[in-house]
């Protein structure tokens, strides 16, 4: 069975250490795992009512890491941001995609977008054409224009909460991070000139 590994973070191949059992609190059905790569031991959770073996939740949960430099973001940006991380971290899917989207839209009214809707809003920036197309396949920024932000409706996933994450890095990079960088690069060339 192939599971992505909480140890090696890789997806690896799992041999089984025991018969499933289904627990009596909650109907979920539990099997504990050894990764062929790394000898780590997992726990497979999944409620056979909604779920297949194949969306099980994993033990231990992936923790992630900030990819970004977060010191060159808006403080209240930066806390948002990182809260997501803490949220998907504790398998907390729904309220980390919802944490991103604040982070963006916060992102967006800070650099002056107008609009109400968040999509209309990440139209409005002056922001690459290839991160404005990307948002319009990602259907949790409410490209139908009539999205709450509390994502009624929609079922999340811990895949879906991580393409969040990682299209909210790569906005915060190019809102925040690249135009910081190139300020210091810059202020260092013009040190370097003035010293000559
Ligand atoms: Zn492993």
């Amino acid at each position: 069975m192939l599971f992505d590994c909480p140890h090696c973070k890789a997806k690896c191949q799992f041999t089984n250490l025991g018969d499933q059992h289904k627990c009596k609190v909650n109907a979920s059905c539990q099997q504990a795992w050894r990764c062929s790569n790394c000898d780590g031991i997992i726990v497979s959770r999944f409620v056979p009512s909604i779920q297949t073996i194949n969306d099980a939740q994993i033990f231990p949960l992936i923790k992630i890491n900030p990819q970004i430099a977060i010191g060159k973001l808006p403080e209240e940006i930066k806390s948002n941001y990182l809260e997501s991380l803490d949220d998907y971290s504790n398998g907390c899917y729904v309220s980390s995609v919802i944490m991103c989207r604040r982070v963006i839209q916060k992102s967006c009214i800070d650099e002056g977008a107008k609009k109400k809707v968040l999509f209309d809003q990440i139209e409005e920036l002056n922001i690459d054409k290839n991160l404005k197309k990307l948002a319009h396949k990602l259907r949790f920024w409410g490209n139908k224009g009539a999205h709450p932000d509390i994502l009624l409706d929609e079922k999340i996933t811990e895949a879906d909460a991580k393409i969040a994450i990682d299209f909210t890095e790569k906005f915060l990079q190019y809102l925040y991070i690249i135009p910081k960088e190139i300020e210091e690069i810059e202020g260092k060339a013009q040190k370097e000139t003035d010293k000559k």
